[in-house]
């Protein structure tokens, strides 16, 4: 009996294998709001963001009152959009690229850019939900009606949803008139057309020649930034995606002019430097530093220096491990200020601190070479490169 019962078992599982799943259950979405599990239609498992695909196969996508909803940690703010996120009780704020979007757990009503909209989001509320096969909460949000706030671009094409990174439109207005008596008036860093073909970018190592940099425990920091671009310049010589610009490649002093001069001659996309920090012997951690003031004027059409800071101090991060020192915003420093691209400085560590010193030291090859990764991976997420 015991081996009739096995048979039938296993006849059973490979009959039910064979069996188209149904398709009514695979396209159904469960999710469980106070307390309460409903289940809703045209389950999507999947988005793509910035032309990358993100897998939604634990929190899929599906239709409530006509609006497609979508977990909002996977599709903006835990993605490549890095849209910022601020959760204060019931409430969240996002902010992304200027805007400012304030919702409410079980409303339409939002506020948007400081003022309150009564049906800010068309027709479902953002809600704190859980999907049946996931423990967590997730805020689920219509898809939308957030892109449209955020100003990122929506768009269903043949029952796939894509959502990518506005180009910031020509500015009109006063603004663009610069007087004529304006010295040294930038170029508008906008090209007709989304850039192609090889990559342009420079590479700064900071300091060099007569100028040692910061020094500390019997290091300097000239040597250690030329160290770490000459270890990504290794993996770049390879990659005839780019074409990179180093200011330097040896113990020369390029002056900040040179450097700047050699980004907008050569019309580059990017403009990274590479330093290391100098404080008291207690100070630690990695920062990254960026122009707010330029953000607007120097972004190529999805990137932009914050964007740029914030990969570039993610890459950072991951290869020193120190402390978050987070981006800084820096207004005065020439590279950052009279380069006509997205640009930002890397501060790995501290020279004045003995161990991030001696860890940075010995790790430089190491770090050129996630440099060189963390770039790629940037520019593949915004679809710049394959
Ligand atoms: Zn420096």
């Amino acid at each position: 009996m015991k081996r009739v019962i096995g048979t039938l078992a296993v006849f059973l599982m490979i009959f039910s294998l064979l069996l188209p799943q149904s398709v009514q259950a695979a396209s159904k979405v469960k999710v469980k709001y106070k307390g309460v599990t409903r289940s809703y239609s045209k389950k999507k498992t999947c988005v793509y963001i910035n032309g990358k695909k993100v897998d939604l196969s634990t929190a899929p996508i599906f239709v409530k009152s006509g609006a497609y909803m979508g977990p909002l940690s996977r599709v903006f703010t835990g993605s490549e959009l890095n849209v910022q996120y601020k959760k204060s009780g019931k409430k969240i704020t996002l902010t992304y690229n200027g805007h400012k979007l304030t919702l409410k757990d079980g409303t339409t009503k939002a506020i948007v850019d400081g003022k309150t909209v009564k049906k800010a989001l068309s027709s479902s509320p953002m809600k704190s939900a859980k999907y049946a096969n996931n423990r967590s909460s997730n805020w689920i949000v219509p898809l939308k009606s957030v892109c449209a706030r955020l100003g990122l671009n929506y768009q269903m094409k043949d029952g796939t949803i894509y959502i990518s990174s506005r180009a910031a439109a020509p500015k009109a207005g006063p603004t663009v008139q610069k007087p004529a008596a304006q010295p040294a008036a930038q170029p508008a860093a906008q090209p007709a057309a989304p850039p192609t073909g090889q990559v342009v970018l420079v590479l700064d190592a900071g300091h060099g020649g007569v100028d040692s940099g910061a020094r500390g425990n019997n290091l300097l920091e000239k040597n250690m930034t030329l160290a770490i671009v000459l270890g990504a310049k290794k993996y770049f010589d390879k990659d005839s995606r780019f074409k990179v610009l180093y200011t330097r490649v040896m113990d020369t002093y390029p002056s900040l002019d040179d450097r700047c001069k050699l980004a907008n001659n050569n019309n580059a996309e990017l403009f990274i430097c590479v330093h290391i920090n100098s404080a008291s012997a207690k100070a630690t951690g990695t920062e990254t530093l960026y122009n707010n003031s330029r953000v607007d004027k120097t972004r190529r059409f999805n990137i932009d220096s914050k964007d740029l800071a914030l990969a570039m101090q993610r890459v950072a991060r991951n290869s020193t491990g120190f402390p978050d020192r987070k981006l800084v915003n820096r207004t005065g420093l020439r590279v950052l200020n009279k380069t006509n691209m997205p640009a930002c400085l890397i501060e790995y560590g501290f020279i004045s601190n003995k161990t991030e010193a001696r860890l940075m030291n010995s790790n430089t090859a190491r770090y050129g070479r996630e440099l060189y990764q963390g770039i790629v991976n940037y520019l593949i997420a915004k679809g710049r490169i394959k």
